[in-house]
């Protein structure tokens, strides 16, 4: 479903955009509809007032939390149901962040992925993506969202950028802290910019080199990684928010020194920071995870030479910590 049906729905009650507004405002901020709809009731024309109770029931069956995993490091994967009985996970960040699923599956497939396995089971809609932040926040406070779970956001452009809207305009959250995350896209290059909210970008690409990238990412348009970063930063220029590159670090694959000086070379005068994840082994997949102390050295090393680098854990690793893994192991045996 989508935010369009849901203003759709309500127009043809007689909802003035104002009214709209006002609806989707007390969902998104995850504000409990029944205790305040006397306070919103009473704007709100009579045919939208009956319908209140059946348009709460449709929103809260949009996603069910199926299971809370919490890990040490305050993250918590939440397994995700939606009302088709697809699962997609969400993962609660520390300080109030939150990762939201935007498709069932993924295209892209990179070889190092468990969601992208088995290719793109469907789109989720745009008011799916903007439940799960409803629901995250009846758990905690979310006041940034990341589109970085599972799927590529570029490849339901409509439905994210839809819930980025709602989110930047309704949702209490400031523009910088959503995060659209592509693995470089020509139409999400496009698209953005014309947002009324533009988020921060963050451009996922793990590899200074084409043909490493080709066989780690083997769906990804094949635009090389230097125009990739040209056409990502311009966006982040225009935007004031510093491009974000994704490094997920595999032992023996992208830890070279090669990689490391091309990485420098890459970065001079750009106005983008790196995000280096060391990755997490996936049982069935032939990638292993560095030593954390070799990939904090590879980090000292980086911002010795000028790039502005942030060492990462993946949120909640010490619970089925890569992508879809949640999912997966859900699908293999039924556990919640
Ligand atoms: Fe898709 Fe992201 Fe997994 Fe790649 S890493 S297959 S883009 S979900």
């Amino acid at each position: 479903m989508r935010i369009a049906d849901l203003r759709q729905r309500l127009q043809a009650l007689g909802a003035l955009p104002v009214h709209q507004d006002r609806v989707l405002r007390h969902w998104v901020q995850a504000k409990p509809m029944e205790a305040s709809r006397r306070k919103i009731e009473h704007f709100l024309p009579q045919a939208v007032r009956e319908d209140l109770p059946a348009l709460t029931a449709t929103l809260d069956g949009l996603v069910r939390l199926q299971s809370e995993h919490p890990a040490e490091d305050g993250a918590a994967r939440l397994l995700v149901a939606l009302n088709d009985g697809q699962t997609v996970e969400s993962v609660l960040l520390p300080r109030d962040g939150l990762c939201v699923s935007t498709q069932v599956g993924c295209a892209v497939g990179c070889r190092f992925c468990m969601t992208g396995r088995d290719g793109l089971l469907r789109q989720v809609g745009s008011a799916e993506i903007v439940a799960q932040v409803a629901l995250a926040r009846r758990l905690r406070p979310v006041k940034k969202v990341v589109f970085m779970g599972m799927g590529e956001p570029a490849h339901n452009l409509d439905n994210v950028l839809e819930a980025i809207e709602l989110l930047g305009t309704l949702g209490n959250i400031g523009h910088k802290n959503l995060v659209f995350s592509t693995v470089g896209d020509e139409r999400a290059f496009e698209r953005l910019p014309l947002g009324r909210v533009k988020p921060a970008l963050a451009l996922s690409l793990h590899t200074t080199r084409a043909d490493l990238r080709a066989e780690l990412l083997p769906r990804a348009p094949r635009i090389a990684p230097a125009e990739l970063m040209d056409r990502a930063e311009a966006y982040a220029r225009a935007t004031g928010y510093p491009l974000q590159v994704q490094w997920t670090l595999i032992e023996g694959v992208n830890d070279s020194d090669a990689e490391m000086d091309a990485l420098v070379a890459m970065f001079k005068g750009r106005y983008a920071m790196l995000n280096m994840i060391p990755y997490n082994a996936v049982p069935d997949l032939p990638y292993q995870r560095p030593a954390w102390e070799k990939a904090a050295e590879l980090a000292r090393r980086l911002h010795r030479q000028g790039v502005l680098t942030k060492l990462r854990h993946s949120a909640g690793q010490d619970v089925d910590g890569g992508c879809g893994q949640l999912r997966a192991r859900q699908a293999a045996t039924g556990a919640e």
